[in-house]
């Protein structure tokens, strides 16, 4: 049965979160979406948008590819595709190279490269143009294909990455052919002075960052996404799911007739009319089918829905890191890497990916992991979400370290 959804003036005075629509109108999403495997028609792919001043259409729904896909015939690429989900994010550093090398035969498959929207990303080894540059070959090699849709510096955390030498790099490399555009994922430290520098600098196309419904109230940051979608910047979420332990997700009980947990969590994103689409970690394919029937479904969030999640962000916010490391790091007088330290934790609490959050945790050099002597109080006075810095730390020496 449709549903009225809240109005723009509702979500605003909700959450202080501007550019909320209430966009869609009526149906269901859980139980509606289509078998694994259906050819889907045009009226059952996934919505599209357009992608700031690229002009580009691409779905609101994106395949994140950080996972080694079957190289004969691979489930979720194969239905994604077929969904309408034709956009695949991979990078360099994912899974050692073999999300591109088990891509490469995806899209062989496929048969006509023009019918995929590929992204990747070098990690800029080094910090320098060349690093950057001989990565965007390195992609191209291991995917096996001539030019990339759209290449990102990975993981940009400093502000000397939208200095003029990157971004002529990245006019070169568009009048190269090997990239139609460019620009940059960042994950959580600088993120605010990062959109800002872009919005001025131009020579940014699109930026991928994390953005959830637990920045819904940060006003910095929604101005910030102003300024990008001013300058015609796309914008892509990615960790939309704002992931915390099982057991402080269940504090909030999420109810809804409509959707579970991490559609609304999808929806909540989609409803801001600033971001294009959503990139999603889809490695299974009742993820896949539970994605699409979220961006399928014509039915918006309830108010209700909103407050649950606007809930569920205030509750968790103590375990939840957002990553920005300029804010906490600078105030402890040794090279601790708080935010690493506290992503690495999340992979092992919340993603349920403990062998990966340990490889990751011992790669730190021992003194960025160090918990033990060492003053985080004003750290964690400074803390957006009040976490207990010194506390997370200490677990994740007693968890992460041990084999
Ligand atoms: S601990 Fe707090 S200040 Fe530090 S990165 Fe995480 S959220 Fe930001």
């Amino acid at each position: 049965m449709a549903r009225k959804p809240g109005s723009r003036r509702e979500f605003l005075k909700l959450a202080a979160l501007s550019g909320v629509s209430a966009g869609m109108l009526a149906g269901v999403a859980r139980g509606d979406e289509p078998a694994g495997g259906e050819k889907a028609t045009p009226a059952t792919r996934v919505p599209r948008r357009i992608l700031g001043a690229t002009g580009e259409s691409i779905p609101i729904l994106l395949l994140g590819c950080a996972q080694r896909f079957n190289p004969k015939y691979d489930k979720i690429l194969h239905r994604a595709f077929a969904a309408g989900v034709d956009y695949l994010d991979t990078a360099l550093a994912y899974e050692d190279g073999w999300s591109h090398r088990t891509i490469a035969p995806f899209i062989k498959q496929i048969g006509d490269r023009g019918k995929l929207w590929i992204t990747s990303k070098g990690p800029g080894r080094g910090g320098t143009v060349a690093a950057y540059t001989r990565e965007l070959d390195e992609c191209l090699a291991q995917l096996e294909t001539d030019y990339l849709d759209l290449y990102f510096m990975h993981a940009l955390d400093d502000l000397r990455f939208l200095d003029p030498p990157f971004l002529k790099m990245g006019e070169k490399m568009k009048a190269s052919g090997k990239t139609r555009y460019f620009g940059f994922s960042c994950h959580g430290k600088n993120v605010v002075g990062l959109l800002e520098k872009a919005a001025k600098s131009g020579g940014i196309d699109v930026i991928m960052f994390a953005y959830n419904f637990g920045e819904y109230g940060n006003l910095e940051l929604n101005r910030a996404i102003d300024a990008c979608v001013k300058a015609g910047i796309g914008l892509i979420a990615m960790k939309t799911q704002k992931s915390v332990p099982a057991d402080q997700e269940q504090v909030v009980r999420f109810r809804s007739r409509n959707f579970t947990l991490p559609q609304a969590k999808l929806k909540a994103v989609w409803a801001d009319e600033r971001i294009t689409a959503a990139v999603s970690h889809i490695n299974n394919t009742r993820k896949l089918r539970e994605n699409v029937a979220a961006a399928r479904s014509p039915v918006a969030l309830s108010m209700d829905e909103f407050q649950q999640l606007q809930r569920l962000a205030t509750v968790t916010a103590p375990v939840s890191c957002r990553g920005c490391a300029e804010i906490c790091e600078s105030r402890v007088d040794a090279p601790v890497a708080i935010a690493d330290t506290l992503r690495f934790l999340m992979y092992h609490d919340a993603y349920g990916e403990p062998d990966k959050a340990r490889r990751l945790y011992r790669a730190l050099p021992e003194p960025a992991r160090r918990a033990d002597g060492v003053d985080f109080s004003r750290a964690a006075a400074a803390c957006p979400r009040g976490i207990d810095i010194a506390a997370r730390m200490r677990r994740a020496q007693r968890v992460l370290a041990t084999t």
